[in-house]
C-alpha cells in the first residue's frame, strides 16, 4: 500500500462488524489510508458517526452501503458508493431487507431450537443493536452459549447456505440492485465476485458478469482477501474487458478476522474514476 490510498469496503457495528464506525475511522487513519468508504449491510445508520471522526482525523469519506442480492443460487453482493441516504425507493427498499432480516433471524432461531439448541431471539436481537441483524449475530450468540467453538463452527454447522439452520433471505436480483443503486447516484462495484457463500459454491459466472456490466457497473472488486492470485486475474481481466475500474478492499468486519482495514486497497486515482462514473449516472460510456 501506498500513501493516498483507499479501503473502499468496510463493516462497522451499524451491521455485522464488530467496531464501532470511530473505531473504524482510527484504524483507517493508523493504517495511513487516503479514506475509506463505510459500506455496512442494507443501510448507512453508521455514516454521521464516521463523517465526523473522518474529518476530525483528515480522512476521506465515502458513503456506501452493501446489497446482497441473489440470482438462480448465486450470491452477488453489490457496493454502492456515495449513494442518496434520502433517494425514497433505496429507503424503502432498505426498510423491507431489514424487516425481512429480523422475520428470517426468527425463523432460524426457531430452526436453532428444534435442533435442541437453546437460543433466544431477545438475545440475539439484544447483540445486534439497531443493526439489521444478520447471521454473523446469529454465530456470535451460538458462541456465547457454548453451543459450537467459534464464529466459523457456528457456520460450518448450523449457519452456511444449504446448512441445517439456514434460512434463506429475502433478496433483490442482481439486476435490479445496480438499477436500484445506480437511481440512487452510487458508483456500482460488483463486490468479491470470487467469493461463494452461495449454496452453489461458484464463483460469480463470467454470463453473470456480462449481465451485471449490462445493467450497468462501474467496477469490480478485484482484489479482496477472499481471492486467490488466479481470481484476481480472472477479474482484473475481465475490468478492463469491460472498461470497468477496477478496486481493492478489505471487507473489514472486526478484529476478530485476519483481515485489517487498509489491508487490501484502491489508487486515488480509481476512486475518482468511479465517482465521476456515479455522477454522469447515465448507462452508456
Ligand atoms: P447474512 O447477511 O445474514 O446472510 O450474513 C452474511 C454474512 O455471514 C457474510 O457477510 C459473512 O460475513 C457471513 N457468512 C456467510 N456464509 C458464511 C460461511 N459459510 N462461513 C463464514 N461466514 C459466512
Ligand atoms: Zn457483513
Ligand atoms: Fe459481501
Ligand atoms: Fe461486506
Amino acid at each position: 500500500m501506498t500513501g493516498g490510498d483507499f479501503d473502499l469496503h468496510t463493516h462497522s457495528t451499524a451491521s455485522d462488524g464488530t467496531v464501532s464506525p470511530a473505531q473504524l475511522v482510527r484504524l483507517a487513519a493508523d493504517a495511513g489510508l487516503a479514506g475509506f468508504a463505510l459500506t455496512d449491510h442494507d443501510g448507512w445508520a453508521g455514516w454521521a458517526e464516521a463523517a465526523l471522526m473522518a474529518d476530525a482525523c483528515d480522512l476521506e469519506f465515502i458513503g456506501g452501503i452493501e446489497l446482497s442480492t441473489e440470482e438462480d443460487g448465486y450470491s452477488v453482493h453489490l457496493l454502492g458508493l456515495w449513494v442518496d441516504p434520502d433517494h425514497a425507493p433505496l429507503r424503502a427498499e432498505c426498510a423491507r431487507l431489514r424487516a425481512e432480516r429480523e422475520r428470517r433471524a426468527r425463523a432460524i432461531v426457531a430452526c436453532l431450537n428444534e435442533l435442541g439448541v437453546e437460543l433466544r431471539h431477545d438475545d440475539v436481537q439484544r447483540r445486534a443493536g439497531e443493526a439489521p441483524i444478520g447471521r454473523p449475530h446469529i454465530a456470535a450468540e451460538l458462541v456465547a452459549v457454548g453451543a459450537v467453538e467459534d464464529l466459523q463452527d457456528a457456520f460450518d454447522r448450523y449457519l452456511r447456505d444449504g446448512g441445517p439452520a439456514w434460512v434463506p433471505k429475502y433478496a433483490l436480483s442482481p439486476e435490479d440492485g445496480v438499477a436500484l443503486l445506480r437511481a440512487a447516484g452510487g458508483a456500482v462495484v460488483l463486490g468479491h465476485p470470487g467469493v461463494s457463500e452461495s449454496r452453489r459454491g461458484e464463483e460469480v459466472s463470467p454470463e453473470l458478469g456480462e449481465r451485471l456490466v449490462a445493467a450497468g457497473i462501474h467496477g469490480v472488486e478485484v482484489d479482496h482477501p477472499g481471492h486467490d492470485d488466479q481470481m484476481r486475474r480472472r477479474w482484473s481481466s475481465f475490468a478492463r474487458e469491460h472498461g470497468l475500474v477496477a478496486t481493492g478492499a478489505s471487507d473489514f468486519h472486526g478484529l476478530h478476522k485476519e483481515t485489517t482495514v487498509g489491508c487490501r486497497t484502491t489508487e486515488a486515482r480509481s476512486v475518482r474514476r468511479l465517482e465521476e462514473r456515479a455522477q454522469r449516472r447515465e448507462t452508456a460510456w
